[in-house]
């Protein structure tokens, strides 16, 4: 791929943008919803009639945390497919308990929730804040309201090595003991306010009462609200060291979240640039990105990519009075590009890596391949995706994991079984997945968004020269 060097760096540059906003799937859903309407996409509802139209774009969400977002076809008919790119919004984190009141030792802290597969060890001396939504009562309407706290408030500091001489032949915290951040110190707050808090949430009646003092003063001066209008929320912690480029020739990306807001951003940016020239005009497909939400845990909620959201959604743009099985003709003309990270070959562990399935940085997009159905990937839609590639020059890396190794998996072969839909598993290298602060090369988010944006505009030519009979 011929990119200038200028093209790479500002294209990572608008991506850690995204990254340093999106501290929750909450705030991943509203900076998705701030691109696309300034793209021109129309915001629908899911409980409203919709009023689609050819090279018309739009998007919805469900429960905040997840978004789908499409572009009509100029040339669109019922029955016809749908290109697609999933990801996923949620990363691991810690988030805050329901009663999350702890005084401990003259300490105010923070009782949380460990969500997902982190690497917990990495949240340790970090300067944590919380960042996610409320629900706040308004006059009579229980209105969502998101927060984000713009400076370190938590911390979870480590114990020291002359405590645990083991420390650095194994660092497994109990989960529960642990991990609790701490916010403030009783003396400190006495000083302040006059009276320390003291015990924990177990009698607490009231919201403000599961949670300190302090925490729910600072939520409400951030929402300016009463503490008695706090009815619950979900919130979670982040780190408040920005993303940033780094390595000495600024050819990394040092940042949390890179799973999955990479692929996010990617899928998002490819589908809003392919709209810009009149492809789209001339697309008999409907060109889609969906966005989920809980795929750290399973993918099974209301907005996981388990859920009918996806189906119930294709099923409505695909109905037509006069042709009732345009949905099932649909399906074996869609797509759907399951986006997520992949683990790059790592220096100082190559063993962990099958010495022919070694992705590494700047090399390109990797597909992911597992017999095992880890990962959807066929030999049809590798083909597809190869071919796409080669005609928009993005490099391709494959990717397999060793047979005595354990494998992740993705929304891929949910999607998969549920749509009856070609999938391919697709993901940008990366190091250091699930930490809290990953790492990925800057040239991986302008050939992802590329061969999207290609994806996009060539999936249909490429599809109807397909002969699988
Ligand atoms: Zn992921």
């Amino acid at each position: 791929m011929k990119s200038s060097k200028d093209a790479v760096k500002t294209a990572a540059k608008e991506f850690l943008q995204f990254a340093n906003k999106g501290v929750s799937p909450y705030h991943v859903v509203e900076e998705c919803k701030r691109l696309l309407l300034g793209a021109g996409f129309i915001e629908l509802k899911e409980s409203e009639q919709w009023d689609i139209k050819p090279s018309s774009k739009y998007f919805v969400t469900r429960n905040y945390s997840s978004i789908i977002a499409f572009a009509v076809g100029g040339r669109y008919l019922p029955g016809n497919g749908f290109s697609m790119i999933g990801a996923h919004t949620d990363s691991p984190c810690l988030r805050v308990k329901p009663r999350s009141k702890k005084t401990m030792q003259g300490f105010l802290q923070v009782a949380v929730e460990c969500y997902g597969g982190g690497i917990w060890n990495t949240w340790f001396d970090r300067d944590l804040t919380i960042a996610g939504r409320v629900m706040v009562r308004s006059g009579d309407k229980l209105v969502q309201r998101l927060v984000h706290i713009p400076r370190p408030i938590l911390r979870v500091p480590h114990l020291a090595i002359h405590l645990q001489r083991d420390i650095n032949d194994s660092f497994g915290p109990n989960k529960e003991h642990h991990l609790v951040p701490i916010l403030a110190t009783a003396i400190q707050e006495e000083l302040e306010t006059g009276c320390a808090s003291t015990g924990n949430a177990s009698g607490a009646n009231t919201t403000a009462e599961k949670h300190q003092s302090v925490l729910v003063k600072l939520l409400c001066s951030e929402l300016s609200v009463e503490p008695d209008a706090l009815l619950d929320f979900e919130l979670c912690l982040a780190d408040t060291q920005p993303g940033a480029l780094g390595g000495l020739y600024e050819e990394f990306i040092y940042s949390p979240r890179l799973d999955n807001l990479h692929s996010c951003y990617c899928a998002l940016r490819g589908l809003v640039e392919s709209c810009v020239g009149d492809s789209l005009a001339n697309d008999p497909n409907i060109r889609m990105i969906t966005l989920y939400d809980n795929e750290e845990v399973g993918s099974e909620s209301a907005q996981g990519a388990q859920s009918n959201l996806t189906e119930l959604i294709l099923s409505r743009l695909a109905s037509s009075p006069g042709n009732l099985t345009a949905f099932q003709q649909a399906a074996p003309l869609s797509f759907m590009i399951s986006a997520d990270m992949a683990h790059a070959l790592h220096p100082n562990y190559q063993e962990k890596h099958d010495d022919n399935h070694k992705p590494a940085f700047h090399k390109g997009p990797v597909i992911k391949f597992n017999s095992n159905q880890r990962y959807a990937t066929t030999a049809v839609t590798a083909s597809i995706v190869r071919e796409i590639a080669a005609r928009v020059c993005v490099p391709l890396q494959d990717m397999m994991v060793r047979n005595d190794s354990p494998c992740g998996t993705t929304i891929g072969p949910i999607l998969a079984a549920r749509l009856g839909i070609p999938v391919l598993d697709i993901g940008a290298p990366q190091l250091a997945m699930h930490s809290i602060r990953e790492m990925c090369c800057t040239s991986g988010v302008l050939q992802s968004t590329e061969l999207f944006k290609g994806f996009f505009e060539l999936y249909p030519t490429v599809r109807s020269m397909v002969i699988v009979d």
